[in-house]
């Protein structure tokens, strides 16, 4: 009666929907005898991969806002095929740990990687990492940055670089130190002294005790479309899409908390 009323149904939804979804029940039904396909409904498909908790953050300007600094190409992919990828990856980890299914303050985890099973250590740190840095590094830019930090930020730049020349000096010298793929970092310590740090691939500067204000992506994929190989002009430009606005605002949080 049941497998009767399933054929039916089933031919209905071939007529009245076409062949695609005719084929796609016949997929679905292989695969789980039970499913039954109402005309309009979609057939069981497989096991989609896990969409939370973690989700993309809204970048903040369209994919060619930061012209002519960063092509809009570069930040296209950067956005949704690499940064996408670390969300992806992150999510399908925390799903294999359920304490961890729904945890969504990353930051936390960051700071206490040894806290996180050994299992998934490895995939909190790269993806989780990349979400983290990533997340961070789109808010840090505009189609209007550029120029000099407010004083709130270029008082303590200045009292620990010399001038906020020699900070930027400092940053390339360190990302053209950087051997292979990671992130240049203005970061907070403890004590609340700023310093110029890398990184090596995803790691974030808070699985070390620093507070990340502004990152500096130097892996090959955010610069190479429209730089090629010449880090150093790639750090050049980006300079004038910084958002120094945003910096100084994380910055005045950091040091209040
Ligand atoms: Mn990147």
């Amino acid at each position: 009666m049941l497998t009767t009323r399933r054929q039916a149904i089933k031919t209905l939804a071939a007529a009245t929907l076409g062949t695609s979804l005719a084929q796609f029940s016949t997929q679905a039904a292989d695969t789980n005898s039970s499913v039954l396909v109402m005309p309009g409904a979609t057939p069981a498909a497989p096991e989609p991969p896990p969409t939370g908790p973690y989700t993309m953050p809204p970048l903040p300007y369209g994919y060619g806002g930061l012209e002519p600094m960063i092509d809009a190409q570069t930040v296209e992919l950067h956005y949704t095929k690499h940064h996408a990828a670390y969300v992806a990856k992150l999510n399908e980890a925390v799903a294999k740990v359920p304490s961890l299914a729904k945890k969504t303050n990353l930051e936390e985890m960051l700071k206490n990687l040894s806290a996180v099973p050994e299992s998934i250590r490895t995939a909190v740190r790269n993806n989780g990492g990349g979400h983290y840095n990533h997340s961070l590094m789109w808010q840090t830019f505009s189609p209007h940055g550029g120029g000099f930090p407010p004083g709130d930020l270029t008082m303590p730049i200045c009292n620990t670089f010399v001038s906020f020349e020699k900070f930027r000096d400092e940053c390339v010298t360190a990302a053209n130190g950087l051997f292979g793929s990671g992130w240049v970092w203005l970061v907070l310590d403890h004590a609340k002294k700023l310093s110029v740090m890398t990184t090596p691939n995803q790691d974030s500067p808070l699985s070390v005790g620093k507070y990340p204000l502004f990152g500096i992506d130097v892996w090959e994929h955010a610069y190479y479309l429209k730089y090629h190989n010449v880090r150093s002009d790639y750090i050049s430009a980006l300079w004038n899409v910084v958002d120094w606005v945003v910096v100084t605002k994380r910055y005045g949080l950091a040091m209040q908390a």
